[in-house]
């Protein structure tokens, strides 16, 4: 009896494997964005933990949990400086987790991109260098020497939960001398707007007044399915990288430019230059009736429960101003144009969308 259920459970998974590509989306943990004129949307994690820093496991558990989230690329960034399970895992050589990482991720399309974390008390607190050529060259007792040389490898660096309590007791994110110092010396590009399961609208801010990069990562230590609850549809923040292919050079490119939005808790944060392009694309309008009172369905193709208000010339008949776009499901919405019209236009401000910490970018949907 055991046998044949371990037959059935075998093909049921070969089966959910090979329809992987042309699943009905939405259902499975598989995180869904369409690719936006011009550029791949990449999903992207670049910050986790292994037993070769403070996290509880080997480095293919963080491959195989990326696999399953269908996510494009990965930076495994084990601190620099903390390393507790040192006793048990002696670690001389920094360049381990990403070589391990490497080969269990084998002849899958994962990218596993080399990374570290500098793990310093504030100023200036912990920094993740991506695209690093040789972690081993990156511990010197000077935090500036150490980002000088992460520069001289090429890295793209950015600074991790700049409002985390244990650093900023109050947990509004805030630079010190040091951090303009950094940024003088063009040593960090980018900064964590999600970090595990908290937000910082003060890091928006400073990323658009200091043009940083966003980034939204699961700084994972203990299992991605545990944390985030996946079995009942949580998922892990993320980085969606607009990259022109799908290749580490494309994506270094993509971050070293700001071409990012982070996705988490049904939100969407990033520039309205790759927001609205990303609703917009998400979404497609099919007009099935005419007349005055014109009747659309609006089929969602993301992962986001778009909630939306109306900014266009026109009232809705079946909607009050602001209607919610379930993710992977269509919407039936009627138009009231008081007048029979070929084609029209409807505005929305995305409200769970943020360009700012209090603006919400505007999409168009044109109906033919
Ligand atoms: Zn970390």
């Amino acid at each position: 009896m055991k046998q044949s259920f371990l037959l059935i459970g075998i093909s049921l998974f070969t089966l959910s494997l090979s329809g992987q590509e042309h699943k009905p989306a939405g259902n499975d943990r598989t995180i869904e964005f369409p690719d936006i004129p011009g550029y791949r949307s990449l999903v992207c994690d670049f910050h986790m933990h292994t037993v070769f820093s403070d996290g509880n496991v080997w480095p293919s558990i963080r491959v195989e949990e990326a696999l399953r989230d269908g996510l494009d690329a990965i930076s495994i960034t084990d601190h620099i400086e903390y390393q507790p399970h040192r006793e048990d895992i002696p670690h001389p050589d920094r360049n381990r987790t990403y070589e391990l990482a490497r080969k269990a991720a084998g002849e899958s399309d994962l990218l596993i991109i080399p990374g570290a974390e500098i793990t310093r008390s504030m100023p200036p607190g912990h920094f993740n260098a991506l695209f690093v050529e040789d972690v081993n060259q990156l511990m010197d007792r000077d935090p500036l020497l150490v980002f000088r040389e992460a520069k001289r490898q090429g890295a793209y660096v950015f600074w991790n939960h700049p409002h985390w309590t244990a650093q900023q007791p109050d947990g509004v994110a805030a630079f010190q001398d040091l951090h303009r110092q950094l940024l003088a010396e063009g040593l960090f590009q980018g900064i964590e707007v999600y970090n595990e399961l908290t937000f910082s609208e003060e890091a928006v801010e400073l990323a658009r007044e200091h043009h940083l990069t966003m980034m939204g990562n699961s700084d994972m230590h203990g299992l991605i399915d545990w944390m985030y609850d996946v079995a009942n549809g949580g998922h892990r923040p993320v980085t969606l990288v607009f990259a022109t292919e799908k290749t580490p050079e494309a994506l270094k490119e993509a971050l070293f430019d700001g071409r990012t939005a982070v996705w988490f808790d049904n939100t969407l944060v990033g520039k309205a230059s790759v927001l609205t392009p990303l609703v917009e694309a998400s979404l497609k309008v099919e007009k099935i009736r005419g007349g005055l009172v014109p009747a659309l369905e609006i089929t969602n193709h993301s992962d986001a429960d778009y909630i939306l208000e109306n900014a266009s010339d026109f009232g809705l008949h079946n909607h009050a101003g602001i209607l919610v776009l379930k993710a992977h499901q269509t919407t039936l919405v009627e138009v009231k144009t008081r007048e029979e019209m070929e084609s029209f236009t409807l505005r929305f401000r995305v409200l769970n969308a943020f360009d700012s910490p209090h603006t919400h970018p505007e999409i168009e949907l044109r109906v033919d």
